[in-house]
């Protein structure tokens, strides 16, 4: 595995810390729980879709492309993310929102992410919930490029066997970072939504030989369909590295903390966004890491971890959401 093979942009802060959170841990009584800091990626307030531009935009400078254009849900990370990398290298950003989440509100629709994108110059469209956006994207590339633009078109989440190099990195990074601290890492847990976090992770941790194994917590799907949605990316990524092939065993998802869909609030997710900000200042989101976390806790409680074991949550961002839906946690 040879990373530099791929061509590359320097967009985040890195490596984003690895640390202990003591003080949730002895509030669970273990096991050894651990933080990978990728909210501290940099770009516009980070996360996880950070790591995957790097090389999306380096691809995307590579054709001589002059237009980013991407789909995600209105209160999207990834396409604020997407829009300061634009920003960061001059490039022009279109952003297409669906209205997946039920909630028309003012705030929702205007503030926090949809906030920033705007600040970081996009320009943003709306759609309604169950739109197909992957055939809308398509035909917005079409359009920009009847006109003369050379768009570079970026799926949901930036997840595809390009986007997914970020993660493989981060695996590595990682497994650099517990070796110097002389930490061995038992299992990674994180938030799964559009895969390629977690897909980049996976063939990281198995191609590098660690034994590291990762639990993503589904956002959105039944695990079935999320297991297979990971290996799907799984295998374009290791075909795209050259590397041999991943056994579907090493793609774990739990889908017990969803709750009513995508972006859905469960009141797990309110209990372990205030937990993690009350004993360790860590500002998770509604959306992805509070569910993430959610499913971290409830795992710990109900004995699935060796008391002694070290499991490092990656924590993907996100938190500007929670300025979308403060009343979420009214009376924190
Ligand atoms: C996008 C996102 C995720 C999920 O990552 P995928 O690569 O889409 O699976 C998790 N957390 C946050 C905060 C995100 O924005």
């Amino acid at each position: 595995m040879h990373l530099a093979r791929f061509p590359r942009v320097h967009l985040a802060h890195l490596p984003t810390p690895l640390e202990p959170m003591p003080r949730l841990s002895g509030l669970l009584g273990g096991p050894r729980l651990w933080i990978k800091r990728d909210d501290c990626t940099g770009l516009a307030t980070g996360g996880n879709k950070t790591r995957k531009l790097e090389y999306l935009v380096a691809d995307a400078l590579d054709q001589g492309c002059d237009t980013l254009v991407t789909v995600g849900a209105v209160q999207s990370n990834h396409c604020r993310q997407t829009a300061a990398a634009a920003a960061k290298v001059g490039l022009d950003c279109e952003i297409l929102l669906e209205r997946r989440v039920d909630d028309s509100s003012d705030v929702y629709e205007n503030s926090a992410n949809v906030f920033l994108d705007r600040l970081l110059g996009a320009q943003v469209s709306f759609f309604p919930g169950g739109h197909d956006m992957k055939a809308e994207l398509i035909a917005h590339g079409q359009r920009l490029e009847a006109t003369g633009a050379r768009p570079y078109l970026i799926p949901g989440g930036g997840s595809n066997a390009v986007g997914a190099l970020g993660y493989v990195q981060c695996a590595l990074e990682t497994l650099r970072q517990a070796d110097d601290l002389g930490l061995v890492i038992d299992h990674v847990v994180m938030a799964t939504g559009s895969t390629g976090t977690q897909a980049g992770l996976v063939v990281g941790f198995t191609g590098s030989g660690s034994g590291v194994p990762v639990l993503g917590i589904s956002t959105r799907h039944p695990e079935a369909t999320q297991i297979a949605n990971v290996k799907r990316l799984v295998d374009q990524t290791t075909a795209h590295m050259g590397l041999p092939e991943v056994d579907v065993e090493h793609v774990l998802v739990n889908d017990e903390y969803v709750g009513g869909g995508y972006g859905v609030p469960t009141e797990s997710m309110v209990e372990a966004v205030r937990m993690a900000a009350q004993t360790e200042a860590v500002l998770l989101d509604p959306v992805y890491t509070g569910k993430g976390m959610a499913g971290l806790i409830g795992l710990v409680r109900a004995g699935h971890f060796d008391p002694d074991a070290n499991v490092v949550f990656l924590h993907t961002g996100g938190s500007v959401g929670l300025f979308a839906q403060e009343s979420l946690f009214d009376g924190a």
